[in-house]
């Protein structure tokens, strides 16, 4: 049976790209995201991913454009259905924001076909990845420094929560952030339809880093094994699992130096950062107000009073 996404149509072992039309630009000029569909020469799941969801957030269709030439429809057994880059006008112009509506598109979800520009983009991939039994989600960091983790968002009461923990695992960057998100997520709309979903944050960086996209391709073919899309076997890793996460903002301006690195386990009290003066004097030292993980930090160094400087996974454990 032809599979369609857009332009790209599909027969059982093809593959085939095209563009999938989501409005137009300022000038009237047609807006087609960039598709994929994959069609197994085998029946089997279905498998939606996405990437560039946050317009600066590019590591995701690194990981597209690596896993793509790779997949011989030959080989695979259900179809995969790809859009390389949701948020068309922001990754125009290298913002976090779809700069039509100055709206965060993992705040839109499931959309709205007659709403602002980012309802209806969200809209129109959530229906592609209605169709699916899995659905991916590539994000990063935006341009901070982060971990490469997965993210789980359904919270712990869905009834998809293990399928969603599951799926975490199966892409096994080694650490999953179990927490309930915000409205609007992909990783939270979809399950509510029944379709397990993760949100695996490909680390943080500006433009591309080539560690997280080979841990995001790593990923990818993982669940397409784990999931029989691919014959073979994932022996499944432990995963270190955070449960909570603690944010923490500069209590006043200057420079910040860190004690600790990315990934440091982290207990009550430990310096994280210092904010000095131009001239190296400490204006602050902030500590750790839980124990557990090192998991993200600003990429500059100068704050202003209040501003966001790190974040420390919280309420260890591992599945
Ligand atoms: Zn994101």
């Amino acid at each position: 049976m032809t599979t369609t996404l857009g332009t790209a149509s599909a027969g059982p072992g093809e593959i085939d790209t095209g563009r999938l039309e989501v409005g137009e630009t300022r000038d009237g000029s047609p807006i087609g995201l960039p598709v994929a569909v994959i069609n197994g020469a085998q029946s089997g799941k279905t498998l939606y991913m996405q990437a560039v969801s946050d317009g600066d957030e590019l590591n995701g269709v690194g990981v597209v454009q690596r896993v793509v030439p790779r997949l011989d429809p030959a080989e695979i057994s259900g179809t995969i259905l790809i859009v390389g880059i949701v948020n068309y006008h922001a990754f125009q112009v290298a913002e976090h924001r779809n700069p039509i509506d100055d709206t965060k598109m993992n705040r839109a979800y499931p959309g709205n076909g007659n709403g602002t520009s980012s309802e209806r983009i969200a809209a129109t991939t959530f229906e592609a990845a209605s169709r699916a039994d899995l659905v991916l989600d590539l994000h990063q960091g935006s341009t901070s420094r982060m971990l490469n983790e997965v993210r789980v968002r359904c919270g712990k009461r869905h009834r998809l929560h293990q399928d969603c923990l599951e799926l975490a695992k199966a892409f096994g960057c080694g650490y999953v952030l179990d927490q309930k998100g915000p409205d609007g997520q992909l990783a939270r709309a979809a399950p509510d339809e029944g379709i397990p979903t993760i949100d695996p944050e490909l680390g943080g960086c500006v433009g591309w880093d080539e560690t997280s996209i080979r841990k995001g391709v790593e990923g990818v073919f993982n669940v397409l094994t784990h999931y029989d899309f691919l014959e073979g076997t994932v022996e499944l890793e432990r995963q270190t699992r955070a449960n909570g996460f603690d944010q923490y903002g500069s209590p006043n301006g200057g420079l910040v130096s860190f004690a600790k690195d990315l990934g440091d386990r982290v207990v009550r009290g430990d310096t994280l950062f210092e904010v000095t003066t131009p001239f190296g004097e400490t204006k602050a030292t902030v500590t750790a107000d839980n124990e557990g993980i090192l998991w993200r930090t600003r990429r500059l160094p100068q704050v202003a009073t209040g501003e966001y400087v790190c974040s420390v996974g919280t309420d260890i454990d591992s599945y």
